[in-house]
């Protein structure tokens, strides 16, 4: 259960002004630089390198970080809309800084005051970028089932021996939050799991990188751990066993940023199917004018609206301290699977060319499904939601 203290450290606000400013500033950089290059990041599957200097310039990758390390210190729905409006356009970017605000989020929830002040002003600024390394080849979903083994070695730090799959910055992050077995036999699975700081030195290489459906530009690649040493004031909070919920600690933020990628996504596909709709001429009139395109149109537009709704009541909640677990899951299955069902609609409304490539609205059908995957496949969400229910419900 959250202490006074950290729900005081979790209650963020900010001007109104402040928000528009900083939302037209991300609009400008979207319509400058992001849109005239996205086809060519995402067809060759290339890092954006520039765009990720100019994010650091802009201070997203310290967007959730607090002042006092020198992040911006935004509450989560300032932070949602902005992930909402970068997603409406390449939601692929987005993962560059999320996944890294993640692993710091870990550090500034549950880190010691040494590891706050010798690593977040570093994230903040993102000199060191990096991002979550939860996931193994034989567990995602059942994380207590990972076999990364963690042992004190006789200098007293942390000999670490495992893979790690599908880490999103893998190739160009240079340190992770990685989550790791420190006593593999302990009953129940969940007490001897711990979280270390892992920055890339010897013993830590990179394996396979994935050639994906979408998600493109951003790496997600295999770390290797052989006799990987990392010394022990790189564990999280000081104390063994303590991994699993930090490592989970953190999903109401991370469901509430998936969300808004799935509301940038949705709303993205509304906009180009919007406007093809209305240029596109069949029988005489613009296809806008056919009732079934407007049935499509009509939906397309309530899905991204419900979603949009739901992301914020659920970053509101969070914003004031609020337990929102079942709000944060719910905007996220929602949201997600918006964007799948609003791009595919958008694709039926392109026609022949939703197949081409000179259109964007194939990368929306592409990246969209990747939502309802991570942070807690759906299928575990609506598990989840409903436990919550009947618990709120017992008679
Ligand atoms: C592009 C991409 C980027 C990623 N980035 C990261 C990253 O940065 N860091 C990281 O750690 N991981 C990352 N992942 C991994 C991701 O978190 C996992 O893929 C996800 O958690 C699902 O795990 P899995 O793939 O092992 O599926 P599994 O756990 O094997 O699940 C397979 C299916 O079974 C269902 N299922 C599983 N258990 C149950 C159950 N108890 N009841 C009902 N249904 C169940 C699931 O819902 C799913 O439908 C990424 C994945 C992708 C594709």
């Amino acid at each position: 259960m959250a202490t006074a203290a950290a729900i005081e450290d979790q209650i963020r606000t900010i001007d109104p002004d402040e928000e528009r400013a900083f939302m037209d500033a991300i609009d400008r950089w979207l319509e400058r630089e992001v849109i005239p290059v996205v086809q060519h990041h995402d067809h060759g599957d290339i890092w954006p390198e520039k765009l990720v200097e100019q994010m650091a310039e802009m201070g997203l990758f310290g967007a959730t970080i607090g002042q006092e390390y020198g992040g911006l210190g935004l509450p989560a729905t300032t932070y949602a809309k902005i992930v909402m409006r970068i997603s409406s356009y390449w939601m692929a970017i987005t993962g560059i800084f999320n996944s890294h605000l993640i692993m710091a989020a870990a550090v500034e929830r549950f880190g010691t005051p040494e590891q706050k002040m010798r690593w977040l002003p570093k994230f903040a600024t993102g000199e060191i970028r990096g991002g979550l390394a939860l996931t193994e080849p034989n567990a995602g979903t059942d994380l207590q089932a990972i076999r990364t083994v963690a042992k004190k070695n006789a200098d007293g730090d942390y000999v670490i021996n495992g893979t790690k799959t599908w880490i999103s910055n893998a190739l160009n992050g240079q340190c992770f939050a990685m989550l790791v077995k420190t006593d593999p036999d302990a009953n129940p699975r969940y007490k001897g799991m711990s979280l270390f700081i892992a920055d890339k030195h010897d013993g830590l290489t990179t394996g396979k990188k994935f050639d994906k459906l979408g998600y493109k530009a951003i790496d997600s690649a295999e770390l290797i751990m052989e006799d990987y040493v990392v010394p022990a004031d790189q564990l999280i909070g000081g104390v063994e066993g303590q991994g699993f919920f930090q490592a989970t600690g953190g999903l109401e933020l991370g469901r509430i940023n998936v969300a808004a990628r799935g509301v940038g996504l949705a709303e993205g596909s509304l906009r180009l199917a919007t406007e093809y709709a209305q240029q596109r001429e069949t029988m005489g009139k613009p296809i806008a004018q056919h009732q079934a395109i407007q049935l499509k149109l009509g939906e397309m537009v309530t899905k991204a609206r419900a979603a949009r709704l739901l992301t914020l009541d659920a970053s509101e909640a969070y914003d004031k301290g609020e337990r929102c677990d079942k709000e944060a899951g719910i905007a996220k299955y929602y949201a997600s699977e918006a964007a799948v069902e609003n791009s595919q609609e958008a694709m039926r409304i392109y026609g022949g060319y939703s197949y081409s490539k000179e259109y964007d609205i194939e990368r929306y059908y592409r990246d969209s499904m990747l939502m309802c995957i991570g942070e807690g496949t759906n299928e575990m969400q609506r598990m989840i939601i409903a436990k919550q229910h009947l618990k709120e419900n017992q008679i």
